[in-house]
């Protein structure tokens, strides 16, 4: 029989259902395979385990799992980038070390309106920026397919949970690719929604125009059903749509027949891994023989779409980041008179490099004189970016390319060549540029290691995403495969 933390939640809700097992025994059984591998994989930045067995016990005493929530008693760990009450969250940096959040993001309310269970806080890259996790200011998540690899990043220790069975399932945030990446990586399923549709009232910014929270979750049925919970909105977030949000579980049936797919060549380009490459072909066979009409097409702005987002993104960190000053909260440098030199010291101890290397980067692309040549350029980019693949969408209902061009690299391989390791992020950030949707999951193995299929589609097209990526999943077994650890 399968562990009951090797259960996707879908499965677990029938068992909690049938009465078969309580809340309390399935989180128990998380907590102690968290004791067994955490040491190894460093997924957590911290664990709530008092917190998870009250919530779990008070639900096998008082709730009826038959008529609640599909997600009721199941245990979820969170990005540490989302507030929680009364819980730290640290966003992997010196600088919020200490906060301890006075209210709940609107994720996490809507979680715990659905009568989650949580397990605990997620690792990360510092303020979300890296593609590895490396840059945590804790200590860096691994593989667990492969303990000397990086699990991806920013949402790594989110990735990294769900993989090796300490959460059943786990929100991340994606600015670029911080849900996919890793969850490609790590061979689990993520889902970045259209920009706007979940809130991200409580979700630590970084890039305001491009934030998106999302489910990582072992399979396709599980992201519809956490996306069901998380989805509509909200007042407290500016940009949410105020849209009826559909059941996304009704999007889980077989059929991808006509269903027209386009396959841009510019995303199989020559940093792509032969090993991706065979993956990502067998894999667009399979949807070919479900009935889909997969066609060649060339997106060619996409050269762009990774030096406009590493002007936009910079340039919004620099200005979110600018509350960090030691005042309010977050970490204080004291020992001075001078309130200038309290606010330099401050930041100087409470940013990592790369969270520096952002910050001056964006300063320098809004500064008067550069602003028009790289901020105002990097904005006309985004928008033929995003015409270009609105065009797209005329023609074809998805597109489908690699989630990352190559398999989880080593630990250490790319930390000292900063463009080497953003270029990880080549495949995701489009969709983050133009706000549209996109799923990845997984589709084969490379030397041992997931490889991700990512499909784009248009604005609120998530029921065609979880449409075809439930019919691919139907028809493969990559899903099925758990690491041994
Ligand atoms: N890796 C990208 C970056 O460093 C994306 C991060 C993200 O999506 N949060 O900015």
């Amino acid at each position: 029989m399968t562990a009951l933390y090797d259960l996707t939640a879908h499965q677990a809700h029938d068992l909690l259902q049938r009465g078969e097992i309580n809340s309390e025994e399935l989180t128990q059984d998380c907590l102690r395979r968290i004791r067994e591998v955490e040491p190894q994989v460093k997924a957590f930045v911290t664990v709530t385990e008092e917190l998870a067995l009250e919530q779990a016990r008070t639900l096998d005493r008082e709730h009826s799992f038959s008529n609640g929530s599909p997600l009721a008693g199941i245990p979820v760990q969170i990005k540490d980038v989302m507030c929680t009450e009364g819980i730290p969250t640290t966003c992997s940096s010196r600088m919020l070390e200490n906060f301890i959040p006075p209210y709940n993001a609107t994720v996490t309310e809507r979680l715990y309106a659905n009568n989650a269970v949580l397990v605990g806080k997620g690792n990360m890259d510092e303020f979300a920026m890296g593609s590895s996790t490396e840059n945590s200011a804790f200590y860096t998540t691994r593989n667990p397919w492969d303990t000397e690899r990086v699990p991806g990043g920013s949402s790594g220790g989110s990735a990294a949970a769900v993989a090796s069975g300490e959460a059943i399932y786990a929100l991340g945030s994606d600015t670029g690719g911080s849900i996919r990446q890793p969850a490609a990586l790590c061979g689990i399923v993520a889902l970045k929604p259209t920009y706007g549709l979940v809130s991200r009232y409580g979700l630590i910014a970084f890039a305001s125009s491009l934030d998106q929270i999302g489910p990582m979750t072992k399979d396709v049925t599980d992201a519809a059903l956490v996306l069901n919970a998380i989805a509509g909105h909200d007042a407290r977030d500016s940009t949410s749509i105020d849209i009826q949000v559909p059941d996304y579980t009704k999007s889980l049936a077989g059929d991808v027949k006509g269903l027209k797919i386009g396959v841009p060549k510019e995303y199989f380009g020559k940093g792509t891994q032969p090993g991706v490459q065979e993956a990502l072909d067998a894999a667009m066979s399979v949807l070919e023989g479900l009935g889909a009409h997969l066609e060649e097409i060339s997106l060619p702005t996409t050269k762009y779409a990774l030096a406009c987002y590493y002007i936009i993104a910079p340039s919004e960190c620099s200005a979110n980041l600018a509350r960090y000053d030691g005042v309010k909260f977050g970490h204080s440098y004291l020992d001075t008179d001078s309130m200038w030199e309290a606010m330099e010291l401050t930041r100087q101890e409470g940013f990592g490099p790369e969270v520096k290397r952002r910050i001056m980067l964006g300063t320098y692309a809004l500064s008067s004189g550069y602003y028009d040549a790289y901020y105002l350029k990097a904005q006309k980019v985004r928008t033929l970016i995003r015409r270009e693949l609105e065009e797209a969408f005329q023609q074809f209902d998805a597109l489908v390319t690699p989630t990352s061009p190559t398999v989880a690299f080593r630990l250490g391989e790319r930390t000292q060549d900063p463009v080497q390791m953003y270029l990880s992020d080549i495949c995701t950030i489009p969709a983050n540029i133009a706000g549209t949707p996109a799923i990845t999951v997984p589709c084969g193995f490379s030397e041992g290691l997931p490889v991700g299929l990512q499909i784009m589609g248009p604005m609120l097209s998530e029921p065609t995403l979880l449409r075809l990526g439930y019919a691919y999943e139907q028809a493969t077994e990559w899903h099925k495969h758990r690491p041994q650890l």
